[in-house]
């Protein structure tokens, strides 16, 4: 069994970034907009902030507060989509009740939509087409291609059908030839699903959630889960200690899936700056 260790993976990438934007000549712009005063998300923003200098990428942090309205609120999206310097516009999620966060996403043009949310890049995306796509799916498939691990030709299993996570990781998988299951909380027989597993990946945000006896004795197993476990420790969705074992590779929580996320919102980034 091997851990892939997600922190060292993404920590390559955000050097070998910050030498191709150095290399460049680039200014490469980020606008992170946040509106109230959610605590989670500050947490979240302030890592991509420091991500951003770290790798020489330019970053601009809008706080809107929480009784901003909804014209307020797609009135700064419109300027920062005209706005030259800004190759990347991130909505940080969730939005404060009362606004609704389809219609402001939608005023983010495709182009500096880096985290991959628009139906123009989702719509290349089932098409195979090249687009910015979403960046935990996205860091997934790089966390498997650090390890040498390749999907074609693999039995996939995806706990979870979210339009940020499942959805787009399917279809990656698919793109990538890999044989794809989605599994959800409808979904019957999922032990017996999870088992036929060549590489499982859980999106479901339950600690615990995948067991050992839902694990094929070799598999790949990615947690993409950030919960709070009883004891207040961060932890996946999977029982680690017990699925370990099984496991050809395994990615752990904290330092797996979590900081790759991060580094594929600066790649899109510095894709979206140079593309245009
Ligand atoms: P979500 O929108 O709540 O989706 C959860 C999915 O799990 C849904 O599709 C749901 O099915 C499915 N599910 C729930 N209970 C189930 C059950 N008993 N059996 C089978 N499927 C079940 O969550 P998300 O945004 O995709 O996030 C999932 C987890 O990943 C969360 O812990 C989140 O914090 C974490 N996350 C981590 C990162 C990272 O950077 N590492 C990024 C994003 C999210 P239905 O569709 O049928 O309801």
């Amino acid at each position: 069994m091997k851990i892939i260790d997600g922190k060292a993976v993404a920590a390559d990438i955000r050097a070998q970034l910050k030498d191709r934007i150095g290399r460049s000549g680039k200014e490469v712009g980020l606008a992170v907009v946040m509106v109230g005063d959610n605590p989670a998300s500050r947490v979240y923003v302030r890592n991509k902030e420091k991500a951003c200098r770290e790798t020489g990428i330019l970053s601009r942090t809008y706080e809107l507060p929480e009784g901003v309205s909804q014209p307020e609120l797609e009135a700064l999206i419109v300027s920062l989509a005209a706005d030259e310097r800004v190759h990347g516009i991130l909505l940080q999620l969730p939005l404060p009740e009362g606004l609704d966060a389809g219609s402001a996403l939608a005023k983010i043009p495709p182009s500096k939509d880096v985290d991959g949310f628009s139906a123009e890049n989702l719509g290349k995306l089932v098409r195979g087409e090249r687009a910015l796509v979403a960046c935990t799916p996205l860091g997934v498939m790089k966390l498997l291609e650090s390890a040498g691990i390749s999907p074609a030709g693999k039995r996939a299993v995806v706990l979870g059908r979210s339009e940020t996570v499942g959805k787009p990781l399917a279809l990656l998988f698919l793109n990538a030839d890999a044989t794809v299951t989605v599994c959800h909380s409808r979904t019957e027989n999922l032990k017996e699903i999870c088992r036929e597993a060549d590489i499982l990946v859980s999106a479901v945000g339950k600690p615990g959630f995948v067991t050992e006896d839902m694990v094929k004795e070799g598999a790949v197993v990615i947690d993409v889960g950030i919960n709070r476990g009883a004891d207040g420790k961060l932890c996946g969705d999977v029982d680690f200690e017990r699925v370990a074992p099984r496991t050809s590779y395994i990615t752990p929580v904290p330092g797996g899936v979590g900081p790759m996320t991060v580094a594929m919102l600066l790649c899109n980034t510095a894709a979206a700056a140079m593309e245009e």
